[in-house]
C-alpha cells in the first residue's frame, strides 16, 4: 500500500508559468492588459471561435453570458441536474428560473429531456459537457432552433473536447461557450474563465458587462495612448481576469494538448486494468466525440459489488487514494429541493447514477506508479476485500 496520500486532483504548474508570473509581477501592470488580450486570442484560436472574453471564473462567464442575452425575471433556463451548483445558481442570480431536468446514463442532458421541459417561458438552454465528453449537440441545437431558444454551453470540463471532429466552441450555433480555469480543471489560472462566441455584438456586450459596464478598460485609460474618458451605460459586473492569471493561462494553454494526451493515456490504463471487476462500470467512449477525461467517473453497483459506493470511497481513502463525487445532483440540494420544489422521483437516472458514482484520481502529473497504486487499491477493495459486518448488512438490506 502507498505510504503517502494520493490526492484526487493536482494542478501541473511548470517553470514557464512561474517565470511568466514573476515577469508580470515585475512589469508594473497587474490588472487586465496585453497578456489577457494575448490569452484571449490564443484560446479563441485553440477552440476555433472568432471571439473570446476572459473573466475571473466560469461562473462569471455563465452569469455574464446569460445577462448579455437579457435573461431575467420571468424567463426559464433549462439545466441538467448532474452539474456543479454554479450552472443553476447564475440563473437564480438573474431572477430567472432554472428548470432542472434528468440526464442520460452518460451524465448528459438530452434533446428529449429538453423538449419535455420547454414552456412558453423557456428562453435558454445550458448543456453541460460532463466529465470532458460533449453532449449530443446536433440534437440539442435542432430543438433550440425549432423553439427559438438561446444556447449557452457549460464547457467547464471541456476545453479540448471535440464533437464530430470539431472543438467545443467551434460551432456558430450556440450563443456562448463558457470555459473554466479553476485549479482542478484541465488547465488552470488558479481561478479564471473564458466566454467564446461567434457573435460580434454579443462579444462586445459581454466585454462591457464583464467590467462594470464601462466603455473602456484600464489598459485603454491609463496607458500613454489611452484616454481618461469612459461611459457607463448599464450596471455591469467586476469579472475581469488579471494579468497574473493570464500569465499562467498562456503557458497552460500551450501545454494543454500534452495534458490531454496524458489524461487519455491514464484512462486507457484504467480501462484495461479495471475492466471485468464485478459491479464496477467504467466510462465508455462514443464514436463521434472524444473524451478528454477531465473526470474518470466510475459507477459501483451496490447490489453486485462487494461494497457500496460510500464504503468504497472510505476503503480507498484508508489505502491513501483520494476520490471525489461529481456531482451531488442539483435537485438534492436544499435550495433547489425546497425553493423550487424538486424531488428525487423526478430524476430516476441521475438518482441511480448518484448512488454509485465516484471519480478516481486522474491528472497529468500522476506517475505510472501512482496509476498502478489506484489500480491495486481498487482491486484489493472490490475483488478480494473481505466483507465487513457493515457491508454484509448493507447487502442484505439491498437484497430485500
Ligand atoms: C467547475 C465548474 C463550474 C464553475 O467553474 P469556476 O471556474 O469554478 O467558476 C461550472 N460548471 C461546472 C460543470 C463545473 O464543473
Amino acid at each position: 500500500m502507498r505510504t503517502t496520500f494520493l490526492p484526487y486532483c493536482l494542478p501541473s504548474i511548470g517553470d514557464d508559468e512561474i517565470a511568466e508570473v514573476v515577469d508580470t509581477l515585475k512589469s508594473g501592470w497587474l490588472t487586465t492588459g496585453p497578456k489577457v488580450r494575448q490569452f484571449e486570442e490564443e484560446v479563441a484560436k485553440y477552440v476555433d471561435s472568432p471571439h473570446a472574453i476572459a473573466v475571473n471564473s466560469c461562473t462569471a462567464a455563465l452569469h455574464v453570458a446569460l445577462a448579455a442575452l437579457d435573461i431575467g425575471p420571468g424567463d426559464e433556463v433549462i439545466v441538467p441536474t448532474m452539474t456543479f451548483c454554479a450552472t443553476a445558481n447564475v440563473v437564480v442570480h438573474l431572477g430567472a428560473t432554472p428548470v432542472i431536468v434528468d440526464v442520460d446514463e452518460t451524465g448528459h442532458i438530452t434533446a428529449d429531456a429538453i423538449e419535455r421541459a420547454i414552456t412558453p417561458r423557456t428562453k435558454a438552454l445550458l448543456p453541460v459537457h460532463y466529465a470532458g465528453e460533449a453532449c449530443s449537440m446536433d440534437e440539442i441545437f435542432e430543438v433550440a432552433r425549432r423553439h427559438g431558444l438561446r444556447v449557452v454551453e457549460d464547457a467547464a470540463h471541456a476545453i479540448g473536447t471535440t464533437y464530430k471532429g470539431r472543438k467545443v466552441g467551434a460551432s456558430d450555433q450556440s450563443d456562448a461557450v463558457c470555459f473554466s480555469f479553476y485549479a482542478t480543471k484541465n488547465m488552470t489560472t488558479g481561478e479564471g474563465g473564458m466566454v467564446t462566441t461567434h457573435n460580434q455584438v454579443l462579444a462586445d456586450r459581454i466585454r462591457t458587462l464583464s467590467l462594470h459596464g464601462m466603455s473602456h478598460n484600464a489598459w485603454n485609460r491609463y496607458t500613454k495612448t489611452g484616454s481618461w474618458q469612459y461611459e457607463v451605460s448599464e450596471a455591469g459586473f467586476k469579472y475581469n481576469l488579471s494579468e497574473i492569471q493570464a500569465a499562467l493561462g498562456i503557458h497552460q494553454l500551450r501545454r494543454l494538448d500534452g495534458f490531454l494526451q496524458r489524461r487519455r493515456e491514464i484512462a486507457a490504463t484504467y480501462a484495461r486494468e479495471l475492466s471485468g471487476i464485478p459491479g464496477l462500470s467504467l466510462p465508455r467512449e462514443q464514436a463521434d466525440r472524444n473524451h478528454i477525461y477531465h473526470l474518470y467517473v466510475v459507477w459501483v453497483d451496490g447490489n453486485q459489488a462487494l461494497l457500496g459506493r460510500d464504503e468504497f470511497i472510505q476503503k480507498l481513502k484508508d489505502l491513501n487514494i483520494g476520490t471525489s463525487v461529481h456531482f451531488i445532483p442539483l435537485h438534492r440540494h436544499p435550495l433547489y429541493r425546497d425553493r423550487f420544489g424538486y424531488c428525487a422521483e423526478q430524476f430516476p437516472v441521475a438518482e441511480r447514477l448518484f448512488q454509485g458514482i465516484l471519480s478516481l484520481p486522474l491528472y497529468p502529473s500522476m506517475s505510472d506508479a501512482d496509476v498502478a497504486d489506484v489500480v491495486d487499491a481498487v482491486h484489493s477493495t472490490l475483488t478480494s476485500g473481505r466483507l465487513t459486518a457493515a457491508s454484509t448488512a448493507e447487502r442484505y438490506w439491498r437484497a430485500l
